[in-house]
């Protein structure tokens, strides 16, 4: 059946190609009104990143580039539901978004209008397989879920205002943020390199500039379709059952220690390659995925520091913040979630040299130690005590051990 006038309601998913909800409206529709709420609720939230909120608003001057487009700014349950009155609209179109604020909203608005939304945001959906608290379950059976194909660039009868998103944050050093330069970034990877080299993809799949079904079948790597799974088990996980956002273990095992912990966000902790990747993240938004379990870890099992805290400072720096994501990765490194291993250790600095042999990405972001000769660049305290403060670095601020104290108290609570 076609309709006259739909409601395209663009949130997560900025861009034209491969677009199910766009695709779906631009088929069925005669005349599609692309709309997008910039909602203040989300943009000036707690956990919202300056830099990440920065970057979806530069993701919509592109757009805006691609397709008629209506920017509105305010409540999006009031105004969604007067742009789809005023326009007459037989149906509002959108792609399904999980996330708790989210499915509220969008279930407060499919009171009053007419709803079709579709998957689009992960590439198998909570329902499609049971819920499995086990990743590697999950993985098998995903792996057998057949993927959807990818839509072609969505072409349709679009009318909008084209009018201007507003500045509402500048001044952040960000990638472009377009879905033209995502494409090409997903085409410049490489996967017969990964994991050696990985994709940089994280901050585009965050706000959708690219879909990772366009990502899945573009590269046959197992082991980067695997981490696309990853992906998805949290998204299936905790939104089957929000309660899990708790941690299922949830002892007050950690400490709140201030000067410690901002030690930690600021990359002075005295162990160079955690340094290195907090100000790495401080400057850029980004880290790879190694650096985060070794920083996470250090904070959660060394320092012995509270993972929600270390979590939310994740997602108010993080240029890819995504909560669920988020959430289920520091859940899985302070031993809290549904994985089986809740006392996995590591050797921080033998990682360190593994991840970083020559020492050149510890130089890059900790200055203090490029005239540091070797391998004792992972180990700065060996060149003793004055010369670590001659060259203007930290001693370190914790002794790995502590991570038997993180033991001690863990299995002391699993005892009670
Ligand atoms: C403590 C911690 C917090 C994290 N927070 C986030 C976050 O907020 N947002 C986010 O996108 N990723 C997060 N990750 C996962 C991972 O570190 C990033 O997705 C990855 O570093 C992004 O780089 P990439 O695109 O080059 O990844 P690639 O290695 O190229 O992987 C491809 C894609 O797979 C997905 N992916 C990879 N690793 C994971 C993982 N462990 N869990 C879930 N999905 C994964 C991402 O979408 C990624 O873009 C976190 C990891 C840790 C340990």
């Amino acid at each position: 059946m076609r309709f006259m006038k739909c409601v395209f309601w663009f949130r997560r998913d900025l861009r034209i190609h491969d677009n199910t909800a766009l695709s779906e409206a631009s088929e069925r529709c005669e005349k599609v009104f692309p709309v997008l709420v910039i909602d203040p609720n989300i943009m000036f939230r707690e956990d919202t990143s300056p830099r990440r909120a920065q970057f979806y608003l530069e993701a919509i001057k592109s757009l805006r580039k691609e397709i008629p487009l209506t920017i509105l700014y305010g409540n999006p349950v009031n105004l969604i539901h007067e742009f789809y009155k005023n326009i007459n609209s037989d149906y509002l179109f959108f792609n399904r978004d999980y996330g708790f604020y989210a499915s509220r909203r969008d279930s407060e608005i499919c009171r009053t209008v007419k709803c079709l939304h579709f998957k689009d945001h992960v590439l198998v959906e909570r329902g499609e397989l049971p819920v499995y608290r086990i990743f590697t379950p999950y993985y098998i059976k995903w792996k057998n879920v057949e993927k959807e194909r990818v839509k072609p660039r969505a072409s349709g009868n679009f009318i909008g205002e084209g009018n201007e998103p507003p500045e509402l944050f500048k001044g952040f050093k960000i990638p472009p943020a377009s879905e033209d330069y995502a494409l090409q970034k997903l085409e410049e990877f490489k996967d017969d390199e990964y994991p050696e080299r990985r994709s940089g993809l994280s901050h585009f799949f965050k706000i959708g500039l690219l879909s990772t079904r366009t990502a899945f079948h573009a590269k046959v790597n197992e082991e980067f379709r695997r981490q696309l799974c990853w992906r998805d088990f949290y998204y299936q996980l905790y939104t089957s059952d929000f309660s899990l956002i708790n941690g299922i273990r949830r002892k007050e095992i950690w400490e709140n220690k201030e000067e410690i912990f901002k030690a930690w966000t600021e990359g002075k902790t005295g162990y160079p390659i955690v340094d290195a990747g907090m100000r790495e993240l401080n400057v850029t938004g980004l880290m790879e995925n190694k650096l985060r379990l070794l920083t996470s870890y250090f904070l959660t099992k060394v320092l012995l520091i509270d993972w929600r805290k270390g979590m939310e400072y994740f997602m108010k720096n993080l240029l890819d913040g995504d909560f669920v994501i988020n959430l289920g990765n520091w859940q899985w490194i302070a031993g809290v979630g549904t994985d089986m291993r809740p006392l996995r250790k590591f050797n921080i600095v033998e990682q360190g040299k593994r991840i970083d042999p020559r020492g050149e990405y510890i130089k890059k972001w900790v200055e203090e130690l490029r005239d540091v000769e070797g391998p004792l660049v992972h180990e700065p305290w060996k060149l003793g005590k004055e010369r670590v403060i001659k060259i203007g670095y930290v001693t370190p601020i914790a002794d790995l051990g502590s991570y038997d104290e993180f033991v001690r108290r863990y299995k002391g609570y699993m005892e009670t």
